[in-house]
């Protein structure tokens, strides 16, 4: 059989259907054109995920899809930006079919689920490398960024923190958990939620906003730095998913939940006349609140402070 020539294989895996109110015209032509709407402003972000750095040349190919595209369009959530679509540029080593079935099923699946429909891309030959940029809109001036952090306001976290890097510890075979955490952690690792409604809400509400790619501190961090201002937490209000704290020490817990990334859940803070309505919205913890000076400082159950100095990124070096 001959090989799948690049224009058979863009037409059989990449024509999803892109139909939405935004798509004027996806996939096949010289460029996508998007209808954004009415007083709104375009919020783009682009994420590479490279084969042998980011995943396994053997992980899953549905897999790796939905994980590239909802990593990419945490940032959107982010920012209190809506999806419009996303562009895919594709390096392949080979024209596998079997693993473009997969790949293009899992990427459907999750732009479906997303709502967020693939408009057009590039496909190369080369080691396997897949980029995903996404494109989104928000209401004129209400994006949401990582400087508008003033002193008293509460830092906020949405969902789990820590699953990310137990979930990696996993596929590491550095831990052993039940069938049940298992479950959960890989769910949580290449499926990771996205919450364009919580950033929607939040538009109107925080004061600054980031999603939790690289850890905790690591992004409270940045908008620390972008803020001019220092944050203080409380290690116990850390929240750790029940599915699988108990199968490591606290300490672990607490650890991957301040430093370990991939987590990508909301970080934001917000000032005290919107604690109200945030405690009744479902999985938002407040964890902290927001000080003078620059860096983190971590309230442990014991009473006692660390001192940080995370702003520079130094890395964790607590326990
Ligand atoms: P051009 O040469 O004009 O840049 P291409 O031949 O690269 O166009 O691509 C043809 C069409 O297929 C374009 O609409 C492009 O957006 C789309 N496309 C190419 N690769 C992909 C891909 N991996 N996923 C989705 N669409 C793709
Ligand atoms: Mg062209």
């Amino acid at each position: 059989m001959p090989a799948l020539g690049e224009f058979d294989l863009i037409r059989r895996y990449f024509t999803h259907s892109s139909l939405s109110e935004h798509v004027v015209i996806g996939v096949g032509d010289d460029c996508a054109v998007l209808k954004i709407p009415a007083a709104c402003e375009l919020a783009i972000s682009i994420d590479t995920q490279v084969s042998g750095v980011h995943f396994h040349a053997d992980t899953d190919p549905a897999s790796i899809a939905a994980r590239t595209l909802r990593c990419a369009a945490s940032d959107l959530a982010a920012m209190g930006a809506e999806p419009l679509g996303f562009t895919l540029a594709l390096t392949l080593p080979s024209a596998d079919e079997n693993w473009l079935e997969k790949f293009s099923q899992g990427l459907l699946q999750a732009a479906q689920q997303l709502q967020c429909p693939l408009i057009g891309g590039d496909t190369t030959r080369g080691s396997l490398c897949i980029t995903i940029q996404v494109h989104g809109s928000i209401p004129l001036g209400k994006a949401l960024r990582r400087s508008g952090a003033k002193v008293g306001d509460s830092v906020w976290i949405s969902g789990t923190l820590g699953d990310g890097a137990a979930a990696l510890a996993l596929i590491e075979k550095n831990i052993t958990v039940s069938q049940d955490a298992e479950n959960y952690l890989l769910q949580r690792f290449y499926h990771p939620d996205v919450d364009f409604s919580l950033g929607v809400q939040l538009r109107d509400m925080a004061s600054s906003c980031i999603d939790v790619s690289d850890g905790l501190l690591a992004d409270l961090g940045h908008i620390c730095a972008a803020s001019g201002v220092g944050a203080r937490i409380a290690l116990e209000k850390l929240p750790i998913a029940v599915e699988w704290r108990s199968s490591v020490s606290e300490q672990q817990a607490q650890q991957w939940a301040l430093a370990g990334g991939d987590d990508y859940r909301l970080c934001f803070t917000a000032a005290p006349q919107h604690t109200a309505v945030l405690q009744s919205l479902h999985g938002v913890t407040c964890i902290g609140h927001i000080v003078e000076g620059a860096g983190i400082l971590i309230d442990a159950k014991n009473g006692f402070i660390h001192k940080d100095d995370f702003i520079h990124n130094k890395g964790f070096r607590h326990f």
